[in-house]
């Protein structure tokens, strides 16, 4: 069966071409992402479709002699109890690529309310969210020249800050950085800054983040947004000086990750502040020996103890764990 030999990319191609095509006669849509401060050129830039009705999509795969058994492989078609649905379904498209620029899955985002905000394609082998980066396809170029890459949450975090001029800006797939994203983020060995959102499950996420990116070796920091915007909001306010200076000089990784740690203790409890130490201690340990010789001085001076304390107790945290 001939049907069962196309290169997977060609209906995921096809496809996005249809929710594409599309956008363009949904008025609805198109105000949408107008109303959200997106221009023509960004729509055009990342592919922005519209995905219509289940049938239709599906209809329109048939039409393009691909199975839908083919388009359940490529996880833009669900089958449950014997019936195909379409995975998106009355959303605004966002294709997801490789690294190198294929198209291998889609985010959808609803914008008539529907209780689910945004849905993405399933994991396949081709599709592995702890690995991917949105939009680093186009970032490449960019953050291999100014050796910097911006990670957000969201499409359209990206998208705002590439209108912005930041074309070095990339999203994690959901919240998580996760260990499988480092190989791709070491290349070209960009400093990175993490721009996640200011509310309570972003700074979390970026703390998270922190502890993994300062294991690692990787240089750079995090920018927190007061009032719990995202770095599509800011764009929106008309606010990139301000988006521009926050990312020249982010917080680094290690005093955010210890300053975190610091603000979750009552240090005029002297019990507290032992705990604090050895919470603060256990992830300096992640870090490499002269970091870790640095960073005691700093943890020190912010627990208002010798620095040399702050090794003795180390030792001890030692002896009680063995
Ligand atoms: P918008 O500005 O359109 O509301 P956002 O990107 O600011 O979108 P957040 O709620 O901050 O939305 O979520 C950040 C990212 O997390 C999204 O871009 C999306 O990738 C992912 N996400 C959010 N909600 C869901 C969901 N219900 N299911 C799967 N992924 C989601
Ligand atoms: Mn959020
Ligand atoms: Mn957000
Ligand atoms: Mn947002």
């Amino acid at each position: 069966d001939k049907k069962n030999n196309k290169p997977r990319s060609q209906v995921m191609d096809k496809l996005n071409e249809y929710y594409q095509n599309l956008l363009t006669s949904r008025q609805d849509a198109s105000s949408y992402l107008h109303e959200r401060g997106i221009y023509e050129s960004s729509v055009e830039k990342f592919g922005i479709g519209y995905a219509p009705d289940s049938q239709s999509s599906m209809n329109y795969i048939t039409s393009q002699m691909f199975t839908l058994k083919e388009a359940v492989d490529m996880g833009v078609v669900g089958y449950d109890n014997g019936r195909y649905f379409s995975r998106f379904i009355e959303r605004i498209t966002f294709p997801i690529h490789s690294p190198n620029g294929a198209l291998v899955g889609f985010g959808g985002r609803t914008i008539s309310g529907h209780q689910a905000k945004y849905v993405n394609s399933p994991e396949t082998p081709f599709f592995n969210k702890s690995r991917l980066l949105y939009a680093y396809h186009h970032a490449k170029q960019a953050l291999h020249k100014t050796k910097e890459i911006i990670i957000t949450e969201g499409y359209l975090d990206v998208i705002m800050l590439h209108q912005a001029g930041f074309n070095n800006a990339v999203a994690t797939l959901g919240t998580a950085l996760t260990p499988e994203h480092l190989p791709l983020l070491r290349k070209g060995e960009p400093r990175v800054v993490m721009a996640y959102d200011g509310d309570k499950a972003g700074r979390a996420a970026a703390l998270k983040a922190s502890k993994l990116l300062s294991a690692g070796g990787f240089s750079g920091g995090v920018v927190i947004f007061g009032g719990g915007l995202d770095p599509a909001d800011m764009v929106k306010d008309g606010r990139v000086d301000e988006l521009a200076s926050m990312f020249r000089s982010p917080k680094p990784f290690i005093e955010f990750v210890l300053d975190e740690i610091l603000s979750l203790y009552d240090l005029k409890d002297p019990k507290a502040k032992e705990a604090c130490m050895q919470e603060a201690i256990a992830y300096l340990k992640t870090l490499s020996p002269i970091l870790q010789e640095e960073y005691k001085t700093y943890l020190a001076s912010r627990l208002s103890i010798s620095p040399s304390f702050v090794r003795i107790a180390k030792q001890t945290n030692i002896s009680q764990t063995n």
